[in-house]
């Protein structure tokens, strides 16, 4: 189980996540990683929808359908989560140390069906349809 402590020098909250370690592909060489997977797998490209988690949410051409290809940004859980899902933690405190259990929502946000693309070698029309898609996911913000 994962644990958020509160930073007591800035006073934002610090996912702490060691079972993360276990991802595959965690110490992939930085530059593979910049050039794209044309040569393997990617369970983020279209085509590769039933390899993530069921989608929670996703802009698509009308007509397609839900985790298939057709989508122009897509949100599925993280298949690796920080957080997990449950009761309201409840926060813990000694002295000037606070923390709780790490609870919460995951997701991973496809910004794009093009893998290769960074959000700024995007068209503006697909920058203005991703850029509000975290927000409009209502994430609760800790305080
Ligand atoms: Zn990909």
């Amino acid at each position: 189980m994962s644990e958020l402590r509160k930073d007591i020098v800035n006073g934002r909250w610090v996912i702490l996540a060691s079972e993360r370690s276990k991802r595959p592909d965690d110490f992939r060489p930085a530059q593979a990683a910049k050039e794209g997977a044309p040569s393997g797998f990617c369970p983020f490209c279209p085509g590769s929808e039933s390899k993530t988690p069921p989608e929670v949410f996703a802009y698509r051409k009308p007509g397609t359908r839900r985790d298939r290809p057709g989508w122009r940004v897509r949100v599925v859980p993280n298949k690796f989560p920080a957080l997990n899902r449950g009761l309201p933690p409840e926060r813990q405190e000694d002295g000037i140390f606070q923390w709780m259990d790490g609870i919460g929502v995951h997701e991973v946000v496809i910004e794009n069906p093009d893998h290769g693309k960074e959000l700024c070698d995007l068209p503006l029309s697909q920058v203005q349809t991703t850029a509000p898609v975290p927000a409009s996911r209502q994430y609760r913000r800790l305080s």
